[in-house]
């Protein structure tokens, strides 16, 4: 494989441009250099051009095949000697086929780790790939080797904390199943190795992944192992640079998943004792687990995961009694699934069906199975003095019910998080230096699209900005101020979107709000009324009944509104907070009392207006956002991309398009195109002059910097179209600097 210096033996290459130029062709004939050939598929071959005539040309295909192909469908190749290039920052011509060539090159190689510029690309291998462990680790450590990797970025994140005493980040972005959770714990590992000390604080933040991941994670179509919640865990270090404590915060997004993997681990790797206690089944028994066509999943052993998790519990010091309270909530969610409800003889009207799922379910929730029958079939309405009992409908008592068995999950994890941050509590001895992980769910889109995948596309949507804004808002800007003559590279700024989404009161969040809140609004009304007010934005689009449309960052996304309002209330009817409250189980008077904080909390900062009104799910789920960019915002960030290449979760497979498509969405072109037009070496006039002065041979009359810097720039001969002159710094392409090091150090 060609290394960084290779580039520069390309110059056999005509002048760097993306397209075949007219002037080019002959000189591409000649010289028998590859072309890009556009098959009738859509599909790129390599090719050689025989000769043209008009628009028309000759190709002789690497297959034998000679072809008559328009010119506008060849597009130049990279000379042999880039194939599988590390950074695709070096290629001389960097259209599409070149890209997704270059990488999937690689990808046969298992090289999945490429560079675009500053950015990580990490292709997923759905396969165990032997490029980790303590000996790579100690190899990028020591610096025996810079072939990308996130060892090499954790390393970068970790050098650059020391040096500057600032906070970073490294921020893991992609679809589902493009392997950001994997590529989180590598980069944990390597912080875990190289700022692990004799505390083994570092293990205990290893195993947090194990509880998380059990607790937060489902199997659905597009990943075995996908994450249901967005993670920035931050682990913090000492002045030595020694890890001494973390903490996670987390963006939940429960809605609808009711196949967490901790409740198949419970049924299948509890022991005949704990069951008993639990009053557990098989998972095949609970309602709320066999709906789904899986209740195993392939190479996955349920009970080994378990003790794995309950060995984790333990080394974050989560005592018996507690994990023993975690686990009976589990199973009162289980057997509460597991409750019917039959008709009365009075109309519409149900009542409970008082089997061994109520008996159960009130046993180990701590009330009697009157309670519970109660909250779950009646309503209490407060009419002046009196209460009138009123009987719910079977669908309402079915929403009770599963609203309680959800606040339990909810509160449940949100309880869980806590501990692990105890457990992991930051030390006196640390100085607030901290490398921030963000695990977050990746960009949705389905043929069905609801209030999950918005509020998923939202978050990153926001995730886009940020990264927009540091890599290209900043460079430009920096350009721009300091008088540097620099074509503007164009790139999507996404804040019109955001400003759908965002704005008071005339936004996409608020107008739900609102609807929510008026108790005959249905689906079509809250599509109505978003069409009438939100049409003038150009990233909506109105469309026919109940659907809209966004313009992501990442493509148009159909949304149904079907069930949003619903779930954005997320109603959880007084009567059974009132039922959790009175409960003997700790833990859930611990949740109801938790919940009703939140409450105060948020109606205090309504002030008041909306009194009794609950907050809702959209509008939580914004609020913890924010909290977390701002978390970000104080960072440096380091970025990696992950990419999926193919959507079967197979090793080997390399679907050109399904790649393209995610190159596209996360501006991975772009990046490429900006670092390379881009004067990486930055230096003041004051710092170049004072660094590399003394190599003239003549001394300069003038003590001015500028002048000076401009000397010894034109001594070495460095090429004007090799630098510029801001009015603060010296902006220098990559490789000019070194000549004028080797002089240093030779002096
Ligand atoms: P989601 O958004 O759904 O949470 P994700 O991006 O977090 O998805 P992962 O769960 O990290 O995706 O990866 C999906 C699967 O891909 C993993 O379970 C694993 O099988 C495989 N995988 C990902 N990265 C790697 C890797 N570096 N080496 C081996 N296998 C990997
Ligand atoms: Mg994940």
């Amino acid at each position: 494989v060609p290394t960084a210096n290779d580039s520069s033996t390309d110059c056999e290459a005509p002048p760097q441009s993306e397209e075949l130029e007219d002037d080019n062709v002959a000189y591409f004939i000649k010289k028998k250099l590859h072309v890009w050939c556009r098959q009738p598929k859509g599909k790129w071959e390599l090719g050689m051009i025989q000769s043209t005539s008009g628009e028309e040309a000759s190709v002789s295909l690497s297959n034998g095949n000679v072809m008559q192909v328009a010119r506008s469908d060849l597009l130049p190749a990279n000379p042999d000697i880039l194939e599988g290039i590390e950074d695709l920052i070096q290629l001389s011509y960097l259209n599409e086929p070149s890209v997704l060539h270059n990488l999937q090159y690689r990808y046969t190689q298992d090289m999945i780790y490429s560079k675009a510029g500053p950015i990580l690309i990490a292709l997923n291998p759905f396969k165990n790939v032997q490029v980790y462990g303590i000996d790579y680790v100690s190899a990028y450590r020591q610096k025996l080797t810079d072939s990308p990797h996130v060892y090499a970025l954790a390393d970068a994140a970790y050098n650059e904390m020391m040096r500057d005493e600032a906070n970073q980040s490294i921020i893991i972005s992609g679809e589902s199943g493009a392997g950001k959770t994997e590529t989180a714990k590598v980069a944990m590992q390597y912080l875990a190795a190289i700022g692990g000390g004799c505390s083994g604080i570092e293990n205990e933040i290893l195993q947090t992944n194990y509880i998380l991941e059990a607790f937060g994670n489902a199997k659905t179509s597009r990943n075995d192992n996908s994450s249901r919640f967005g993670k920035l865990i931050e682990i913090h270090f000492s002045a030595m640079g020694k890890i001494c404590g973390a903490k996670s915060r987390v963006v939940q997004l429960a809605l609808g998943e009711r196949s967490y993997h901790i409740f198949y681990q419970l049924c299948a790797g509890s022991s005949s004792d704990l069951k008993e206690r639990l009053n557990l089944r098989a998972a095949s028994e609970y309602k709320y687990l066999n709906q789904s066509d899986f209740t195993t999943i392939d190479g996955v052993d349920d009970a080994k995961k378990f003790n794995k998790l309950m060995k984790a519990l333990d080394v974050i010091r989560m005592c018996k009694e507690d994990q023993e309270l975690a686990f009976k909530m589990l199973a009162a969610i289980l057997w509460l699934g597991n409750i019917t409800f039959q008709d009365t003889d009075n109309e519409n009207h149900i009542e409970v069906v008082n089997d061994e799922a109520v008996t159960n379910a009130a046993v180990l929730m701590g009330c009697r199975s009157q309670e519970l029958m109660a909250a779950l079939s009646t309503h209490k309405i407060q009419a002046g003095k009196d209460t009138i009992t009123k009987t719910l409908t079977l669908r309402q008592a079915i929403d009770a019910r599963d609203a309680i068995a959800k606040f339990i999950y909810a509160s449940l994890f949100d309880w869980l998080v806590e501990q692990v941050n105890k457990s992991l509590q930051v030390g006196k001895r640390c100085t607030g230096r901290s490398i921030s992980i963000l695990d977050i769910y990746g960009f949705e889109s389905f043929q069905n699209n609801s209030f999950e995948q918005f509020c998923i596309n939202y978050a990153n949507e926001r995730l886009q900005q940020h990264f927009n804004r540091h890599l290209f808002k900043l460079e430009q800007e920096d350009y721009e101020l300091d008088g540097i003559d620099w074509t503007k590279v164009d790139f999507e700024d996404n804040q019109v979107c955001l400003d759908l989404f965002e704005k008071k009161p005339l936004g996409l969040f608020s107008l739900l709000d609102e609807e929510s809140n008026f108790p005959r609004a249905t689906d079509l009304t809250l599509a109505n009324k978003l069409k009438q007010h939100l049409h003038a934005n150009p990233c909506f689009k109105g469309e026919r009944g109940r659907a809209f449309g966004v313009c992501h960052y990442a493509g148009e996304v159909l949304y149904d509104t079907s069930g949003f309002l619903e779930k954005n209330r997320d109603p959880l009817p007084s009567d059974s907070i009132q039922l959790l409250s009175s409960c003997s189980c700790e833990l859930l008077q611990l949740f109801s009392k938790m919940f009703n904080q939140t409450q105060k909390q948020s109606n205090s900062l309504h002030g008041g207006a909306l009194d009794s009104q609950k907050q809702s799910v959209g509008t939580k789920f914004k609020g913890q956002l924010f909290k977390l960019m701002h978390q970000l915002e104080n960072t440096t960030p380091h970025f990696i991309r992950c990419i999926k290449p193919n959507t079967k979760q197979l090793p080997g497979i390399y679907d050109q398009d399904l790649v393209l498509q995610q190159l596209k969405c996360c501006g991975v072109l772009e990046v490429v195109r900006i670092s390379r037009a881009g004067y990486p070496t930055r230096m003041t006039h004051q710092e170049f002059s004072r660094r590399y002065g003394f190599l003239l041979f003549e001394a300069n009359t003038s003590q001015d910097p500028l002048s000076i810097s401009v000397a010894v720039l034109q001594q070495f001969n460095i090429p004007p179209e090799m630098y510029q002159v801001g009015f603060t710094k010296l902006y220098i392409r990559t490789g000019q600097i070194g000549a004028l090091e080797d002089r240093r150090k030779y002096l």
